[in-house]
């Protein structure tokens, strides 16, 4: 068994109230920089096995690795010793540093400058922060009341052409850009001042010293942080004389300029909107007009990569929010390298990718014009894996009546397959292709071994026993008795699945009738953010405590596989069961109460009898 007395109890990751504290969008920002698997390599060696990454534990002695890190959910834990947190929390205890120093380090890692508090410079910075926040804000709603002005014609027209409806531009504040300076009187007249209204980059001033708006007659499409803040804008061109302009041609989209809300390659657009449902894939598409015009249709788990090719912040930020990624980018040569480019951002990141294979128009866009939703959503559900993709990809590359292109095609495939962590799926995958290439498996399967082995051969064995090893673990504590268990459900609900969950619970479970000490702790703190209309989710939820064994033992239930196939059914269990322990524990209590009849009348009795076959009625229909 595992040693728990070696395990060095450090008092670290502590947000001292007293200490003046960075602004959560840092730490936040800091985080997003940071990704947990990066950080903890450095420390540990760990091996992929399915979802989660193993290796052997740095705070307790083990022979065989049962830590665990997810970066779905950006947390570790170790089923050892119990340990367990974000970033954050590792750091602070793997350097035996407090809170402030830790922020202090992952940000130097990052390249992030910290403002050093109570700085009057900083104090200044942040106030012309939140100034252009405002002024965006402003703006974006300035723009919007304009697109619905008879100036606007054109505009107008443009959304009529894309049936756009009026919903949907509410849902994106779509808007519509005049001429000149018109946002800049209408910011001044709002009080801001020409430095704060420079530093939001909407307005520039030219060589005379003049004023002029940066988006002049475009379509306006503000972009969104995750929080619904408002940080830069896209306009889309209307006038194609514009474009032609011979003395100055104009680009068919500008963007904001990067400003101090506002960097580029770090933000998804479309996110805020689709992260109002839960997010099992997230389609990541090229331009506004695809997220928009799929969101009007229903396909809301959409967002648009701003007309840049995907970042690594765009990947993590996309990795922290959905567990499958689809990328649909438009079928030419710019949009296939453009997922090829995307496709190794998201394999290092350990994401689950498809891609997204439709015919018959060159973006989704178009398609779903043509077609219709439902046909797109099915190609969504029937998009291709990565190795499928290559597999694809490699096809129309090759001529596969030559032996020597099928040659090549078989070395190309077996290193793609050979990537591939699961045996199961590996298997698969070479039944797939033989079948479909007439290929040997056996020649496949050759192939595979041979690069396996050149690789090193012990890498393979330690893989395999990882996932031995993971299994008996969570086998092991799944030892706890199953009223703790379903307590623990409940907290995995209520992170994962706050939307569908937390009215149904909070009505039947009052967290008073939590039994376990820790579990009753975390569902009344969960209540209350939710009941707050707080967003929680994986990465956040651990901000909610400070106490260590909350935390150590909170990322336990994070990392804990309930198996949840369908959430409904399972709230649905959870609150059956909790009424039938109730009645269970009434059933008791009148039995108990008829055992003293002497203190009883008559009348007393009859009640308790009449309700005591209720309950057992109850009961009866309930199994
Ligand atoms: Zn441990």
């Amino acid at each position: 068994m595992f040693s728990i007395s070696k395990i060095e109890k450090t008092k670290v990751y502590r947000k001292e109230p007293k200490m003046p504290r960075y602004s959560d969008e840092l730490i936040d920002e800091i985080r997003n920089s940071n990704d947990i698997v990066d950080v903890i390599s450095q420390y540990v060696n760990l091996k992929r096995s399915g979802r989660n990454f193993f290796g052997l534990c740095p705070f307790h002695n083990e022979k065989s690795p049962s830590f665990a890190v997810s970066p779905d959910k950006q947390i570790f834990h170790c089923f050892g010793c119990g340990v367990g947190g974000n970033v954050f929390h590792f750091v602070s205890k793997i350097e035996g540093i407090g809170f402030k120093e830790t922020v202090e380090m992952l940000a130097n890692k990052a390249n992030i400058t910290l403002p050093t508090i109570d700085n009057e410079q900083d104090n200044k910075t942040a106030y012309i922060k939140s100034r252009v926040y405002e002024i965006n804000k402003q703006a974006a709603q300035f723009y919007h009341e304009n697109l619905y002005k008879p100036t606007a014609k054109i505009a107008q027209e443009y959304i009529k052409k894309r049936k756009l409806d009026n919903n949907t531009l509410k849902t994106f504040l779509i808007g519509y850009s005049c001429n000149f300076n018109e946002l800049y009187k209408f910011l001044k007249q709002q009080g801001f001042t020409d430095e704060e209204v420079l530093a939001s980059t909407l307005v520039n001033r030219n060589d005379k010293g003049e004023f002029i708006d940066r988006f002049r007659k475009r379509l306006m499409f503000p972009i969104q942080d995750e929080r619904g803040r408002v940080i830069a804008f896209g306009g889309r061109i209307l006038e194609d004389s514009q474009i032609k302009d011979p003395l100055r041609p104009q680009a068919k989209y500008i963007n904001s300029s990067e400003n101090i809300v506002y960097s580029k390659g770090r933000h998804l657009f479309g996110l805020y909107a689709a992260k109002k449902q839960k997010l099992d894939k997230i389609l990541i598409v090229e331009g506004y007009m695809d997220a928009i015009s799929l969101h009007q249709r229903g396909i809301t788990n959409v967002v648009a990569s701003l007309g840049t090719a995907l970042t690594e912040a765009q990947g993590r930020l996309l990795r922290k929010n959905s567990e499958q990624i689809i990328i649909g980018y438009d079928s030419d040569g710019a949009g296939q390298a453009a997922t090829m480019r995307g496709l190794e951002i998201l394999q290092n990141l350990g994401c689950d990718i498809r891609i997204l294979q439709i015919e018959g128009a060159k973006d989704p866009d178009e398609y779903i014009l043509k077609y219709g939703p439902e046909r797109l959503q099915k190609c969504i559900d029937n998009a291709i894996s990565l190795v499928e993709y290559k597999v694809k990809i490699l096809k129309n590359n090759l001529n596969l009546e030559h032996p020597n292109d099928k040659i090549k095609f078989l070395t190309e495939i077996a290193k793609e397959i050979a990537k591939i962590g699961s045996d199961i799926e590996k298997e698969v995958y070479v039944d797939k292709i033989a079948l479909d290439y007439k290929i040997s498996k056996e020649a496949i399967y050759a192939e595979i071994n041979k690069l396996l082995y050149q690789k090193s051969p012990n890498d393979k064995s330690t893989q395999r026993r990882n996932i031995v090893k993971h299994e008996t673990v969570s086998h092991l504590k799944l030892n706890n008795d199953n009223v703790t268990k379903k307590e623990n459900m409940i907290i995995y609900l209520l992170i994962n699945y706050p939307n569908e969950s937390y009215n149904l619970l909070k009505e039947k479970i009052k967290y008073e009738d939590i039994k376990d000490i820790r579990n009753k702790q975390i569902i009344k703190k969960l209540y209350e953010e939710l009941e707050k209309g707080n967003i929680i989710n994986n990465t956040n939820v651990l901000d909610l405590f400070e106490d260590e064994d909350i935390i150590n033992f909170l990322t336990w239930v994070m990392a804990y596989d309930f198996e949840i196939v369908e959430v409904d059914k399972c709230i649905d269990d959870i609150l059956s069961n909790y009424e039938k322990d109730k009645l269970i524990s009434m059933r008791n209590e009148i039995v108990q109460t008829l055992d003293n009849m002497d203190n009883l009348t008559q009348e007393e009795i009859a009640s308790l009898e009449q309700s005591l076959s209720e309950i057992i009625i109850k009961l009866a229909k309930m199994k």
